[in-house]
């Protein structure tokens, strides 16, 4: 029986991975359940999965429960936990340090926090390489390479193709993107997700950090992976080969998919998504229009160029997606409050401390942006 923790449990993923776990009872478990906010929402889920350790820096003492309480609870129940996997599903950069915890203990930790790898990606592979843990991807995308990747070597792989949808926005003229508005934004054309991850997909400041993501975890160099847009979201990415021969993976779009692989890994077990209905199927490739998404190429710029830049795109984008969906600032501004801050930061990382730092210099300089 493999014992799996959740970290965010009460989000999108979180939700979803406690159905995935359910429906591999036979030889999954869950064993604790971690939030920051939605305290409530956890204790239910923890009595309806009979889980009896919890974890949350907002948490008051439980009685019956192991409870893992105060600021540093996620990074605490990671490095002291009991656990076989742990699935790291929190938004931000409160996702880093658990992951730390757990690859320096030598743990699985499947990822479906992609601020842990944008903002921390050179601890995170000094982590892995010390503690010899395994570190999986919860991304439509990077389980596609994963799959595509099998049975060869890094040395065969021509580049990578990013698949990206292209978002709510796809389609609305230019010059009407700076007045798009949250509700615009936010009827993602093909995926359920949370609100944040939505508004990332409008903009590709998601799709860049996929770009670094799979830098780090298929130890790719950024100018080997690219990104098309296929609107259909049917292939979840590609991996051409240095004969030019292309390997796709195909599934429907939901997120149960990638979370499943990721917890049985490297096994492919009885589905829980539906299959694809290929012959409804209709797929088109297009070339990404760099006018749309100016922050896909702000992002792949940091990440040639500087750890501490990219860890001020994440914070600055943190701050202004939430400024745009709290109705503060329009959809235009995201990209110049993003580029403005990202432009004052250089040179790269050394330990948390740096990036923390970063972090919260790089979140006063974007506030200011919005006063
Ligand atoms: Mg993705």
């Amino acid at each position: 029986m493999k014992r799996v923790a959740i970290l965010g449990s009460t989000g999108s993923i979180g939700r979803q991975t406690i159905t995935v776990v359910s429906a591999h009872a036979d030889e999954l478990e869950l064993c604790a359940l971690g939030c920051r906010k939605n305290v409530d929402a956890m204790l239910l889920q923890a009595v309806a999965n009979g889980v009896m350790t919890i974890v949350s820096p907002n948490l008051g003492e439980v009685v019956g429960y192991s409870c893992y309480r105060g600021e540093n609870a996620m990074e605490r129940y990671a490095a002291e936990g009991d656990y076989d996997v742990l699935v790291v599903a929190v938004v931000g950069i409160a996702g880093l340090l658990p992951t730390l915890s757990a690859l320096r203990r030598g743990k699985t930790v499947c990822l479906a926090n992609k601020e842990t790898l944008v903002c921390g990606g050179p601890l995170v592979r000094e982590a892995l390489t010390s503690g010899g843990g395994k570190l999986l991807p919860i991304d439509s995308e990077h389980c596609a390479i994963l799959q595509c990747l099998t049975g060869s070597s890094p040395k065969e792989v021509d580049h990578i193709i990013l698949t990206a949808s292209g978002g709510a926005l796809r389609d609305m003229a230019l010059a009407k993107l700076p007045e798009a508005t949250v509700r615009d934004v936010l009827a993602h054309p093909n995926w359920n997700m949370g609100n944040k991850i939505t508004v990332d997909c409008a903009t590709m400041v998601n799709k860049g950090y996929e770009i670094v993501e799979a830098s780090y975890l298929f130890d790719m160099p950024i100018d080997k992976i690219r990104v098309l847009l296929h609107r259909q979201s049917v292939v979840h990415s590609l991996v051409c080969y240095a004969d030019n021969s292309y390997v796709a993976q195909m599934a429907v779009p939901d997120m149960r998919l990638p979370i499943q692989y990721a917890l049985l890994y490297p096994r492919h077990t009885p589905a829980v998504v539906p299959p694809l209905d290929l012959t409804a199927v209709t797929m088109s490739f297009q070339s990404v229009d760099a006018e749309r998404y100016p922050a896909l190429s702000l992002v792949r710029d940091a990440a040639m160029k500087s750890a501490a830049r990219l860890v001020a795109i994440n914070a600055a984008d943190e701050v202004t997606v939430e400024a745009f969906l709290g109705g503060h600032i329009g959809y235009g501004e995201i990209h110049t409050i993003l580029s403005r801050t990202a432009a004052k930061f250089d040179g790269g990382i050394r330990d948390v401390e740096d990036v923390l730092g970063i972090d919260a210099a790089a979140r006063r300089l974007a506030k200011e942006g919005i006063c």
